[in-house]
């Protein structure tokens, strides 16, 4: 039998112009798959570098990379879902912006009673990036609390749950962000420290911060516009998890700007760390606890209608957004 949703899609990589309200066709999962019925679906900035074209995607695509809602049919070989079990997920591939659609099961997950469809929507891409970033990408004896990190763009979704589950771990997170509110923001969720990094030296300031020392990470999703500033700010054998373009990407760089304090550099994503049922189940869990504790509030802070993610594309890249944003059924 087949279903019909409004869902958000794209013939050609371009501006917000280019994203389409149509209605598709959706059919029966296959094995391994589950069909879902959203509630609520989450906006990442990671869905504008697919529209733009900077993350390369065959066209036509429909957008979308997290949503929560109630799990309609279940394929063959899917044994951790249930018909009318409530859900939410992180996926890849793109495809979230709709009310239904058929998924691989791999990535979603049983969503706790006492989460909230929109908070699920909201955190599930952001709160288990803030999970493997926080805990997962600094290899050895990994973080202490006490340790000082830098976190740039701390007022957005990803930053404002990382702000909260560094403060919960007793790690002294520095936060930049683009505005005086924005800092005020990072502050009032945890961060120890905010710079204005669009007033400030960001990394004299680090400097400062840190006795002259420098911090262990420095979490870097803006890219272009502060690599070089994240090296200058690590202390000797620190490490630069570059993660995101939010300036655009880094481009080549001579490696001997590690060899300034043998650096080291990863550019990881969520995509490896969630590429298994067990891994994304083991890191939603703490998500979840975190979050059902209250040591993270989900902080959505804005809402628009499914047929509005164009404004909602506009505001998100003119960094008018905080925290976490979600599109409403
Ligand atoms: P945000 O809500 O953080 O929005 C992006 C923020 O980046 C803006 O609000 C802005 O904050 C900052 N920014 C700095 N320079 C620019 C610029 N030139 N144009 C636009 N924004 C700029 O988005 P998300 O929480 O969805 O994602 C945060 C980052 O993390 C993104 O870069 C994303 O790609 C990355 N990411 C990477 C993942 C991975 O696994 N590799 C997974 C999830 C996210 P301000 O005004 O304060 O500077």
């Amino acid at each position: 039998m087949s279903h019909t949703s409004r869902a958000i899609r794209i013939d050609r990589p371009g501006g917000p112009e280019e994203l389409k309200i149509v209605e598709v066709e959706v059919g029966e999962p296959g094995p391994g798959q589950i069909r879902i019925r959203h509630h609520a679906v989450g906006l990442n900035f990671i869905d504008t570098y697919q529209r733009s074209g900077l993350y390369a995607l065959a066209m036509p695509l429909q957008l979308g990379m997290e949503a929560a809602g109630v799990v309609e049919a279940v394929g063959e070989g899917v044994t951790h879902l249930k018909v009318g079990d409530r859900a939410a997920y992180a996926s890849q591939p793109p495809g979230a912006y709709c009310e239904l659609r058929v998924m691989p099961a791999t990535c979603v997950c049983k969503l706790p009673d006492t989460i909230s469809f929109e908070t699920g929507a909201a955190m599930m891409l952001k709160g288990l990036t803030a999970q493997y970033l926080l805990k997962k990408t600094l290899p050895a004896e990994g973080l202490q609390p006490g340790d000082f990190v830098l976190f740039h763009a701390a007022a957005g979704g990803v930053g404002l749950i990382a702000c909260q589950w560094a403060r919960a771990l007793g790690l002294q997170l520095i936060g930049t962000a683009g505005s005086d509110a924005k800092c005020q923001l990072a502050l009032e969720h945890g961060a120890a420290h905010a710079i204005n990094y669009s007033t400030e030296d960001f990394a004299a300031r680090v400097k400062e911060i840190t006795g002259g020392k420098g911090v262990k990470v420095v979490y870097d999703s803006v890219g272009k516009d502060t690599f070089e500033g994240s090296l200058a700010s690590l202390r000797p054998f620190g490490l630069l998890a570059s993660f995101g373009n939010g300036s655009g990407p880094v481009p080549p760089f001579n490696t001997a700007l590690l060899a300034k304090g043998s650096y080291y550099l990863t550019r990881p994503t969520l995509f490896t760390h969630i590429a298994t049922r067990e891994s994304t189940q083991a890191m939603a869990d703490d998500l979840f606890d975190v979050v059902g504790s209250g040591a993270v509030k989900i902080p959505i802070a804005q809402r628009y209608a499914l047929a509005d993610v164009q404004q909602a594309h506009r505001d998100l890249e003119a960094r008018k957004t905080t925290g976490c944003t979600v599109l409403t059924l």
